[in-house]
């Protein structure tokens, strides 16, 4: 592995990821929604912040950007469709980008559903996926802008990608979507098990992520959907729980 992730916790439920590139030690930061935590774990790695790679334009996932690039200067990576709604950007993408982070490629996936110009990323040196609020653990994410369809056809695009992807998601929701998942899927001992393993990562203050996308593909009602409508159904249902 080239590439490894660390989930930073900020705000209330976010997680930022961490990624270092062990060939030429570039450091990269997704999604950083405040600044000191981002800092705090930067200056633990060694002090250096080579890129930021924003997946959408919510607060929540943006808030931190100014003040590391006024400190750091890293290269800010964000969707084309999207910079009129983001932080300036320095190389601006689109479905299919691959972005140079040191000795590893960092392929863009296009999104849109939580909102429309949301992108998600794929390391596949490391085999690390960054899904922003598109996919979270057992759920996924609300539909803000775009449609079911749209957000089915978003996850599905996952579906090419190793069952030992790590998904490396943007909220630590994985509690409260176990307590939905159960109840739509009662019988899935996999589910089952995942359950207690999560409260028992909760109760030790630890986080649920990452997760792999294999034990997604076995317990995420809504990577399991197979349909946009039955996805619809579950989104709307989940809206409501
Ligand atoms: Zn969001
Ligand atoms: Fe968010």
């Amino acid at each position: 592995m080239t590439v490894t992730a660390q989930a930073i916790p900020m705000l209330s439920d976010n997680y930022s990821w961490l990624l270092s590139e062990s060939v030429t030690g570039k450091i990269a930061i997704v999604d950083p929604a405040e600044a000191a935590p981002a800092i705090a774990a930067i200056e633990a790695a060694g002090g250096r912040l080579d890129f930021i790679f924003i997946t959408h334009h919510h607060d929540d996932h943006i808030g931190g950007v100014a003040a590391l690039v006024a400190r750091y200067t890293p290269i800010v990576v964000g969707n084309a469709a999207d910079a009129h709604r983001l932080p300036k950007l320095d190389i601006a993408v689109h479905e299919g980008a691959l972005v140079d982070f040191g000795a590893v490629k960092v392929r863009v996936i296009d999104t849109p559903g939580h909102t429309i110009g949301h992108v998600s990323y794929f390391i596949a040196d490391g085999g690390v996926l960054l899904p922003g609020d598109t996919l979270f653990s057992l759920g996924c994410g609300r539909l803000f802008e775009g449609t079911a369809q749209d957000m089915f056809r978003s996850i599905q695009k996952f579906s090419d990608l190793p069952d030992e992807t790590l998904v490396c998601a943007g909220h630590e929701y994985t509690a409260s979507n176990a307590k939905f998942a159960r109840a739509i899927d009662p019988d899935n001992a996999a589910l089952e098990a995942r359950s207690t393993e999560i409260s028992a990562l909760r109760q030790a203050n630890k986080p649920t992520l990452p997760v792999t996308l294999g034990a997604e593909r076995c317990c995420n009602p809504f990577v399991r959907a197979a349909d946009a409508d039955e996805f619809g159904r579950l989104r709307a249902a989940k809206d409501n729980f």
